[in-house]
């Protein structure tokens, strides 16, 4: 990623004080859409106009989409169904690189289900492709804005 040029992660929007602007935020290494489930339904997981006023701009943002269901088992033979980002970190799994390693062991870490990202406009009219990646989806949802197609 490129160096921040706000005060603010690009991403998740936490507010930076300390941080040299050539430091990433930790969320860049938890950029897997497995991060990204708290819920059933749709999240939003990049929308630089989340504060803008009703009736502001509101398209594209980047939303993670789809369950996630993985069986896990641990260490001592313990069977888990993980779900949400939460279970994943009851699990041990807090960074991209430890999912990565974990899933390698398909014997005892089963993706059933995966999540993904998806861009979104408010009007519903842009179908979007699907992304694995969240800084290729990101790319797109400004590349689109900045093609103003339904600005
Ligand atoms: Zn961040």
């Amino acid at each position: 990623m490129d160096k921040r040029q706000t005060n603010n992660c690009e991403i998740c929007g936490e507010l930076f004080t300390d941080l040299p602007l050539d430091e990433e935020c930790s969320c860049s290494k938890r950029k897997d859409a497995a991060f990204y489930v708290n819920s059933d339904g749709g999240e939003f997981v990049w929308n630089p106009d989340l504060n803008a006023e009703e009736g502001e701009i509101h398209d594209f943002y980047v939303i993670r989409n789809g369950e996630m269901r993985i069986k896990a088992t641990d260490g001592k033979g313990n069977d888990y169904v993980l779900r949400y980002t939460e279970d994943l970190e009851t699990f041990g799994i807090t960074t991209d690189e430890q999912l990565y390693e974990a899933s390698t062991d398909e014997e005892n870490f089963y993706w059933d289900m995966n999540p993904w990202y998806e861009i979104c406009s408010d009007d519903d009219v842009y179908n979007s492709d699907v992304f694995d990646d969240l800084d290729k989806a990101i790319a797109e949802a400004v590349r689109l804005r900045k093609e103003g197609q339904y600005l």
